[in-house]
């Protein structure tokens, strides 16, 4: 069961910069930045009620984040659905029809199991099933 959004995923070209402007804008501090070595990412998080805001950056010029940069420039990156048992939505939305990135739960950043979808089978939009995890 995908129970909210649990966060936007904005890719910025500059972490620092961008902080900066959200926390501002949103009245609140970054609560935690960590980098994702596997994805080629540095992240930082800031809490609005239920919900987050994921600011990426790219760690290395392969990374999907550059590769999004370079073709959309920064914006929106990804939707992020809290999800109650990331495998069996894996397999309920594979049943569906819809193609998954990762088949499998990978570790994400902030304490998560993470899947991707692939853009091709959601209208072009990213999502992201996450499970916090030991909950
Ligand atoms: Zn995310």
């Amino acid at each position: 069961m995908l129970r909210k959004i649990e966060h936007l995923g904005i890719a910025v070209a500059n972490i620092e910069e961008s902080l900066m402007m959200y926390e501002t804008l949103l009245g609140t501090n970054c609560y935690k930045t960590e980098s994702v070595e596997s994805e080629g990412v540095k992240t930082a998080f800031l809490q609005v009620g239920e919900s987050k805001i994921e600011l990426l950056e790219a760690s290395n010029p392969s990374s999907p984040i550059a590769k999004f940069l370079e073709k959309k420039g920064p914006g929106i990156h990804h939707i992020a659905f809290d999800v109650e048992n990331i495998e069996a939505e894996i397999a309920r939305l594979t049943s569906q029809g819809f193609e998954l990135i990762h088949t499998t739960p990978k570790d994400g950043a902030d304490n998560k199991l993470i899947a991707f979808l692939h853009p091709k089978s959601t209208g072009s939009i990213l999502i992201e099933l996450c499970q916090e995890k030991n909950s």
